[in-house]
Order: structure tokens, then C-alpha cells, then sequence
């Protein structure tokens, strides 16, 4: 029997993982995706019989960053189970063949699971000049991409360039470099963009799929919603300082020894979509803000320009789309200013509204005056006197009409023993998905600066 037929528990304890540290893993895993600690021993079920997933990894313009992500774990960890939950059949640096021998293996894993394996995809796709700038056994890489991506069951595109061109689609690059969407437009994928990828969201794909047959929920971008569904502004250890005003404003002034924020040197946490801050890197040992450094929003679409100049502030923020030359500060400056505007135009029109009303009103009032002196309009007299016999009538027709009310809450039914008690309604299904979060909008969120409730920022200390 070989390692991909015993199944993965069978092959991690084959390997000397312990029970205990699969069992860790499965509730990482849960939290990781999001999920409540009660779905560890599904995914630990669903994990330990599956079949080891045959994987054929491409490399096409990239820097090897994701599959060093992949490689560089200490053992075990989560990251070191992946390798173990995977059976890679092909992949360019790793696999021993090479030239035509490596691509008959590519060719004969397709064959022998149409329809069975994953893809994975790391490196941007040329697709200038006939996409010649990537050859892969002769063939245009966007070719291979395209005949294996499209006889997978899943693609995962790993790392920025993958998921859309990276650096090498950038602004001013010539081998028009795109994404895996772009190139295998039927293929099912999935993006996990990053600069490299964070391998535990990677696993963590993996394992949704495995346990739940289907792809983790994705926002409009197609990246999982677990991974890429909050703003790494909102999950960052430095954010009561980005409340409080305390900020770095030069590379390793006291501010920055105290680990204050770094916002004002170029931090894109407030325009980016990552858990960075709270999964990290290295088995979670840290994360480029922890590190001292800002985050430079490399898990949003097309980040080298959208991005850039990482260490200033954006001049011309995406979520509002404004003019180049205005940036993060003005734009709060100008909403400011702007509610104050628009509470100004308010108000004066509320007065001219009501000015407008009252000289209407005493116009109406003045021609209704007018024709009354003038006798065109009937005016009705009121009775001298009421005669008191017509109220007593009244009053005594109203009493008949009007029910009762009780001045004692009616008594409660007695309970008929007899009865069959009342069925009980058959409680919902527990769903084994995360509920469909709303679609993100592509755009990130606004400048956390921007907001009219957020403080004014105070000299730096
Ligand atoms: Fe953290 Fe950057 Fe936001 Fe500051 S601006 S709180 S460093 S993510």
C-alpha cells in the first residue's frame, strides 16, 4: 500500500505525528476557518480518512516565495501537516525528474486522476509575445496553466502574482504578466494573494475542503472570507495607539522603540484585507508590524501600484477614488469640513423651508380673511348655547356604544390533561458551512484617518 492509499492519519502516524498533535491540528484548523471549537472533531474525522489529495504544483514568474512558505516549518506544525495532507506529484524545484521526464509525471497524474487532483499555481502568467517570457517543457507557461487548471478539481492560487500578475504585471512590465483567472477562465479557484502567502491559510483551504467537500466562502475577489474577510487595521496590537494619536514619525525614534503605530509611515492596515495579525508567520511567531515595519497591503489586487510608495501614506486613497495629489489626512480634513457643510446647507434650508411656510401660510391667511369680508365664503356660526339635553342624550348614546372593560385580567385557560401534548418541532439542521457572508466590495475600506468620529491627531510624544 502506498503513503497516498494508507490515508492521512495512517501516514502521519507512519511518520510519527502523535494523536495529540493531530488533534491540535484540527482545532487550529476550526479556528483558523473560523469555526466553532465543536467542528475540531469533524475536521479531525473528515482529515484523518481522507485519502492524501494528489497535487500538481506549477511555478511559472515568481521567486519561489510560496513554496519556501511552504517548506520553511518546524516540525510539527501546521504547516508541516500540509505537506503530509498532500501527495505532490509534480512540482519544478522539488520533484527530482526534470526536462521531459518531469513533464511525462505531470502528464501521467493528470491521466490517472482526471478531475481528482488539486492545482496549485504560483508565479504571475505571461502573456506577451505569445507568453514566451515562461516556457515550461517548451509550452507557454499560460498553456500548461490552462490544460492542468482546467482537469482539476480545485485551483488554489497561491501568492500575489498567482492570483494576479504580481510584480511582474506591475505598471511598466513588459511580459504582461496575469493572473490564474485570467488565463483559466473555467477552472475553479480560489485566490490566496500575499507576498509570499501564508501557509496556514493555505492549509487551512485544504481542510475546508476536505471536510466540507467545497470551497470555503470567497468575496468578490475570490479570496476566502476566513482569511481575507477583516481589515488587518481592525485585528492590529498597535491600534489603541492609532486611537490614542501616537504615532512613528521617523524610522527608530522613541516612538517606534515603544512600538507605537505606523500609520504615518506608510502603513496600509487601514486599506488592507489580511489576518495577518492574527495568524502570522513562522508558526505564528510574528507578522510585519510586530516586526517593526508597516504593513504594505500585499493581499490586495494589484498592490505594486494600488500600494506604492509603501512608507507614505496613499496619495490617492482607492476607497474614495479622489484625485491624485490628495491624500489620507486631506481627505479627513475634507469630510470634516464637508459635514460641516452639508449640516450648514441643512440648516439654512430648513430656515428658508420654514420662512417659505410662514409667509405662505399668512398669505393664505390674508385671502381667507379677505373673502370672508368679502362674503364669498359661508362662514358657519356656532350655537349661541347647548342645550343641556342634547349632551345628556349624547353622552348616554356614547355609554350604550362603548364595551365594558374589565377591571380584572381575564383568567388563564386550565390546562386539559387530557390534551396530547403539543409535538415538538424538529429542531434546524446545524449547517456545515459558514453562513454566506455579504460580498465585499473590491474596494478596501476607507482611510481609518478619514473618519469624521476618530480623534485628531496630537503632537507625537
Ligand atoms: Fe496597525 Fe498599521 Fe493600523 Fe497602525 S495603521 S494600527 S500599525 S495596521
Amino acid at each position: 500500500m502506498s503513503e497516498r492509499d494508507e490515508g492521512l492519519y495512517d501516514a502521519l502516524l507512519h511518520r510519527g505525528v502523535s494523536r495529540r498533535t493531530f488533534l491540535q491540528f484540527s482545532a487550529a484548523m476550526a479556528a483558523a476557518l473560523a469555526l466553532p471549537a465543536s467542528f475540531a472533531p469533524r475536521i479531525a474525522a473528515a482529515v484523518a480518512t481522507a485519502p492524501r489529495m494528489p497535487v500538481i504544483w506549477l511555478r511559472g514568474q515568481d521567486c519561489a516565495g510560496e513554496t519556501e512558505a511552504f517548506l520553511r516549518s518546524s516540525d510539527p506544525s501546521t504547516s508541516q501537516l500540509l505537506i503530509d495532507l498532500l501527495s505532490i506529484e509534480y512540482h519544478q524545484t522539488l520533484m527530482a525528474p526534470s526536462g521531459t521526464s518531469a513533464e511525462a509525471a505531470r502528464i501521467a497524474t493528470m491521466e490517472k486522476y482526471p478531475d481528482g487532483y488539486f492545482a496549485v499555481v504560483e508565479g504571475g502568467i505571461p502573456t506577451a509575445d505569445g507568453g514566451t517570457s515562461c516556457l515550461i517543457g517548451g509550452r507557454p507557461f499560460a498553456d500548461v496553466v490552462r490544460e492542468v487548471c482546467g482537469g482539476a478539481l480545485v485551483t488554489i492560487a497561491v501568492g500575489g502574482c498567482a492570483v494576479d500578475g504580481g510584480i511582474a504585471g506591475a505598471s511598466g512590465g513588459p511580459t504582461g504578466s496575469v493572473g490564474v483567472s485570467r488565463v483559466a477562465s473555467d477552472a475553479k479557484i480560489v485566490n490566496l494573494p500575499g507576498c509570499p502567502v501564508n501557509v496556514e491559510n493555505l492549509t487551512a483551504t485544504i481542510v475546508h475542503y476536505l471536510t466540507f467537500k467545497e470551497l470555503p466562502v470567497t468575496d468578490s475577489a475570490g479570496r476566502p472570507l476566513f482569511a481575507y474577510g477583516n481589515l488587518v487595521h481592525n485585528q492590529c496590537e498597535r491600534r489603541a495607539h492609532f486611537e490614542f494619536g501616537e504615532y512613528v514619525t521617523t524610522w527608530g525614534d522613541e516612538a517606534a522603540q515603544k512600538g507605537w503605530c505606523l500609520y504615518k509611515m506608510g502603513c496600509k492596515g487601514p486599506e488592507a484585507y489580511a489576518n495577518c495579525p492574527t495568524v502570522k508567520f513562522s508558526e505564528g511567531l510574528s507578522w510585519p508590524v510586530k516586526a517593526g515595519t508597516g504593513c504594505i497591503g500585499c493581499t490586495m489586487p494589484g498592490f505594486w501600484d494600488a500600494m506604492s510608495p509603501f512608507y507614505r501614506r496613499l496619495q490617492s486613497p482607492i476607497p474614495f477614488g479622489l484625485a491624485p495629489g490628495i491624500n489620507a489626512d486631506q481627505v479627513g480634513i475634507a469630510l470634516v469640513g464637508g459635514i460641516a457643510a452639508v449640516t450648514m446647507v441643512h440648516g439654512s434650508a430648513t430656515f428658508v423651508r420654514e420662512q417659505r411656510n410662514n409667509a405662505l401660510g399668512r398669505r393664505r391667511a390674508g385671502k381667507a380673511t379677505k373673502a370672508a369680508r368679502a362674503g364669498r365664503v359661508d362662514v358657519v356660526e356656532a350655537p349661541a348655547e347647548i342645550d343641556e339635553a342634547t349632551v345628556a342624550i349624547a353622552a348616554a348614546d356614547l355609554d350604550a356604544a362603548a364595551p365594558e372593560i374589565p377591571t380584572t385580567p381575564p383568567a388563564a385557560p386550565e390546562p386539559d390533561a387530557a390534551a396530547p401534548a403539543p409535538a415538538m418541532t424538529a429542531a434546524p439542521e446545524i449547517p456545515t458551512t459558514p453562513p454566506a457572508a455579504p460580498e465585499l466590495p473590491a474596494a478596501p475600506e476607507p482611510d481609518a484617518s478619514a473618519a469624521p468620529s476618530g480623534p485628531a491627531e496630537p503632537e507625537v510624544r
